[in-house]
C-alpha cells in the first residue's frame, strides 16, 4: 500500500456534508453512527502523515516528529493545521482534575447549527480525532463530543482520554440525560 501523503484529496465541504446526510437516512442511526465514526478514523493516519508533512514543510520541526513537540507549541500548530484544512477553529486545552483532553471547535465543518433535530453530532469528526490523537500518544484513545454546535460561538467540545476514563465519562453523561 502507498504510504505517501497524497491520501488527501480536496472534496467540497457541502459533499462530505451531502454523502453524511445521505449515511444518516439510509441505515439505523446506530449502524449510521458507527459508519461515519469509523470513516472518520479511517482517514485519522493520513491527517496526521499530512500535519507531519506541514510540519515539515514549514521548517517547524527537524525530525517532523509531533509527538515530541511541547504540548503548548504542539496545540497552537495543530491549531492552524486544522484550521487551514477546513475543520474550523480548534483549540487544545486539558481538565486536570478529570484528567481527559479538551478539544474545542467552533464553527466545525460537520456540525448541524440547529438545521436538523436528530443530527447525531460530529461522528466523522469524533472518529478522526480519536485516530489522529492515538497515533500521537501511541495507545488507543477514546473521543466523545459532549456539546454540539453550543452556545452563541456555535462550538463543539470534546472531551479525550484513555478508554477507561472515556466509559465512565460516557455513562455520566448518559445518566444526565
Ligand atoms: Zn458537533
Amino acid at each position: 500500500m502507498e504510504t505517501s501523503n497524497s491520501h488527501l484529496v480536496g472534496v467540497a465541504i457541502p459533499t462530505l456534508r451531502q454523502l453524511r446526510a445521505a449515511i444518516l437516512v439510509s441505515a439505523n442511526s446506530t449502524d449510521a453512527v458507527e459508519a461515519l465514526r469509523a470513516s472518520g478514523y479511517a482517514g485519522g493516519d493520513s491527517i496526521y502523515s499530512a500535519f507531519e508533512h506541514w510540519l515539515r514543510e514549514a521548517g517547524e520541526s527537524g525530525d517532523a516528529d509531533a509527538g515530541a513537540l511541547p504540548l503548548s507549541e504542539f496545540g497552537s500548530k495543530a491549531s492552524t493545521f486544522f484550521r487551514d484544512a477546513g475543520w474550523g477553529d480548534v483549540r487544545f486545552s486539558h481538565d486536570d482534575d478529570e484528567d481527559v483532553a479538551i478539544i474545542d471547535i467552533v464553527d466545525c465543518w460537520e456540525g448541524s447549527h440547529g438545521e436538523s433535530q436528530d443530527d447525531p453530532g460530529c461522528q466523522l469528526t469524533t472518529g478522526m480525532l480519536a485516530a489522529f490523537f492515538g497515533k500521537i500518544a501511541g495507545y488507543p484513545v477514546a473521543v466523545l463530543e459532549t456539546e454540539c454546535c453550543h452556545g452563541d460561538s456555535s462550538r463543539c467540545r470534546f472531551l479525550m482520554g484513555n478508554s477507561e476514563v472515556m466509559s465512565y465519562k460516557w455513562q455520566e453523561l448518559q445518566q444526565a440525560t
